[in-house]
């Protein structure tokens, strides 16, 4: 594996093999990686040439100056993953490298995707996601990029992003990983104490429980029946549940049959803010 810090050597390095017309998969991460992310790496080796990764935590997406500073790094740890799975090339900048400019100004507007949910509740962090996204881009220049259903609504928007840019690329979405007992995959349940991980398989099981009553209940119940859930157990502090449609993921209040439905859920564990989603439909 070859590891480069600098976009000059990385840009450098990936125009010779492009020239020999090799495809680009990439997977951008934040590292501390775990399970989750080595499956998209496996799945972009396999269905390309060359496996591209970055790993940047990437400060501008951070709305939280607590949570950047907390997010777990573990750079040496990373590469030995990364040699596991046959990433051929691992892009690891520092943020004056990115982000050379004093401030960042670039702006994009996501309309009505970014007003709801990880877009109300985080400010300006998906226009972060955009931004480090739009120049990773342009810098590994991917046939295809990977990205999980983990994050469902950062997945529309850089969808929606590659459109607006008329990047060419092909964006794959990937199923949630999970671990054994259904808690999403995440950097941050390193942080959770053992207390808070011993009841965090609960967040995943009341998704599941609260499919189990789609036909009984509209989304909006449902909505009031998590929140209760959740209420009513002081280990849990709700940020939100919305039961939304795929595309837009605007907040539904009766089900629909032309549009697919997921319930998207954000609570804290202590300081640890933890999201995840199940389809309804
Ligand atoms: P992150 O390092 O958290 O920015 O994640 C990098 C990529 O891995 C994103 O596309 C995430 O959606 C994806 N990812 C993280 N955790 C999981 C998971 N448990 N299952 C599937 N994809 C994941």
């Amino acid at each position: 594996m070859k590891t480069f810090d600098t976009i000059h050597n990385t840009k450098e390095f990936l125009a010779e093999a492009k020239k020999s017309g090799r495809k680009i998969g990439f997977v951008p991460t934040m590292g501390a990686l775990h399970e989750g992310h080595l499956t998209l790496m496996r799945r972009a080796k396999k269905e390309n040439d060359l496996l591209v990764v970055s790993v940047f935590v990437n400060p501008i997406q951070f709305n939280n100056p607590e949570d950047l500073k907390k997010y777990p790094r573990d750079l040496e740890k990373d590469k030995k993953l990364l040699e596991s799975v046959g990433c051929d090339i691992l892009f690891a900048p520092t943020a004056e490298e990115m982000y050379p400019e004093e401030e960042v100004t670039e702006h994009f507007d996501f309309g009505k995707l970014e007003t709801v949910m990880e877009g109300a509740f985080r400010p300006g962090h998906f226009n972060g996601v955009a931004v480090v996204v739009k120049r990773l881009f342009n810098i590994i220049t991917p046939d295809k990029a990977y990205f999980g259903e983990k994050d469902f609504q950062q997945l529309a928007i850089i969808k929606r992003l590659v459109e607006m840019e008329k990047m060419p690329l092909e964006i794959i979405p990937c199923s949630i990983v999970r671990e054994p007992d259904g808690l999403a995959m995440s950097s941050r349940n390193e942080r959770l104490k053992p207390k808070e991980r011993a009841v965090a398989s609960l967040v995943y099981q009341i998704l599941q429980e609260a499919v189990q009553l789609k036909d009984k209940k509209s989304p909006v119940e449902i909505a009031r029946w998590v929140a209760d859930r959740f209420n009513n157990n002081p280990s849990f502090t709700l940020e939100y549940f919305q039961v939304a449609d795929e595309t837009f993921l605007q907040p539904l209040e009766q089900w629909k049959r032309n549009t697919g439905a997921l319930g998207f859920v954000a609570v804290f564990l202590g300081d640890v803010r933890l999201i995840d989603n199940i389809r309804f439909y």
